[in-house]
């Protein structure tokens, strides 16, 4: 079996585990003897939409619907993680690269006695080994990294494969019984930031502000207007990041998310390379920057010439009517 955790919030299911599936699948179809279900965990309280929306990429869904699983917790989450992963015989398991999910991929992979492998950008078999690759050195160097035994641990970094589509049948689901332990850390209250816009992991399209936009005044009338419009998740290069207009949560890159969505429009850009790793994999690209020969232009699917300031007023317009 391979073993993947899902990632919900308020629900829903989150991208992020349909791209895990994708991973689970790209282990078994390179060999190495690991075999499926490709089968996902759903943890949690009042999860059955999150289970069904599981059911329909999956081989089969393993559904934990607790009260003691209504928050998550690093040391609930783990040893119920262990639990199943030990019960049905894992062979990998695949837990989101969010920041939960590596604090606590380590301590199911110390309950198991495994070897862990973090922020994996591919997978595949290597003969009967497992072999990851990673980004290391502030993603100056991606690195090959391999482990063999009979259970790996991986966290798959958010936005490094493409999300699984649904399978023609849906999986079975099954509910699991657990013995969970009584956490020693407590989360005693949680804020939750009120924002209209879709997350940038989740979106299907992000508007991404550069340099080129000239101020943190014309980034919100401009780069957030546009996004508004198109109900788009809001990017931002690292040059805009480091110039304190907008937060590092947004920077799009090497060092920043790594993002697949439908469509990208990149808005005084210049394409820098590192900027390219985060987001080349977007399904179509479009490109506005006033410099024809700017390397954005390189990747762009739709390339207009030209001055920002005078292109997305009435691009926004277009998308008003
Ligand atoms: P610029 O390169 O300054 O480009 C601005 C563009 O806007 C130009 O192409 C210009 O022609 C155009 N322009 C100017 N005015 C207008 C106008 N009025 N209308 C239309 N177009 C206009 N970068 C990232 O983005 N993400 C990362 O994660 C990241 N990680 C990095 C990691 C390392 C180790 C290093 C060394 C660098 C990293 N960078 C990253 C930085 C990267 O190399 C670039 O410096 C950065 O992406 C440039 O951002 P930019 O395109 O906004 O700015």
């Amino acid at each position: 079996m391979i073993l993947i955790v899902a990632e919900h919030a308020g629900g829903q299911l989150a991208k992020s585990t349909l791209e895990m599936v994708t991973a689970a699948r790209a282990v078994l179809e390179s060999g190495g003897g690991r075999e499926g279900p490709v089968t996902i965990l759903v943890l949690g309280q009042n999860v059955a939409e999150v289970a069904n929306a599981a059911a329909a990429v999956a081989d089969q869904v393993l559904v934990a619907d607790l009260p003691g699983l209504a928050t998550y917790n690093a040391e609930v989450w783990a040893a119920a993680t262990a639990q199943i992963a030990q019960e049905g015989e894992a062979s990998v398991v695949i837990i989101g690269g969010s920041r939960s999910g590596r604090e606590y991929a380590p301590r199911v992979a110390v309950k198991l006695d495994a070897p862990y492998l973090e922020d994996a950008i591919a997978l595949k078999a290597n003969g009967q080994a497992l072999q990851a690759q990673r980004y290391t050195y502030l993603a100056r160097v991606t690195e090959t990294v391999e482990a063999e035994a009979p259970v790996i641990v991986v966290t798959v970094k958010p936005g490094s494969f493409a999300p699984a589509a649904p399978a023609p049948a849906a999986g079975e689901q099954y509910d699991v019984e657990l013995d969970l332990p009584a956490p020693r850390v407590e989360v005693t209250g949680r804020s939750v930031e009120k924002s209209s816009r879709v997350a940038l992991t989740e979106a299907d399209v992000i508007v991404t502000g550069g340099r080129g936009v000239g101020s943190p005044e014309n980034f919100a009338t401009y780069v957030e207007g546009l996004a508004d419009r198109l109900g788009a998740g809001v990017g931002a290069t690292r040059a805009v990041v480091d110039a304190g207009w907008r937060p590092y949560a947004e920077q799009v890159g090497q060092t920043g998310k790594t993002v697949q969505p439908k469509a990208y429009v990149a808005l005084g850009v210049s394409g820098a390379v590192q900027h390219l790793s985060g987001m080349g994999k977007s399904k179509y690209i479009v490109a506005i920057n006033k410099d024809a020969e700017a390397p954005i232009f390189k990747v762009a699917d739709y390339g207009i010439v030209g001055d920002v300031n005078q292109i997305v007023p009435a691009l926004i317009e277009a998308a008003r009517k």
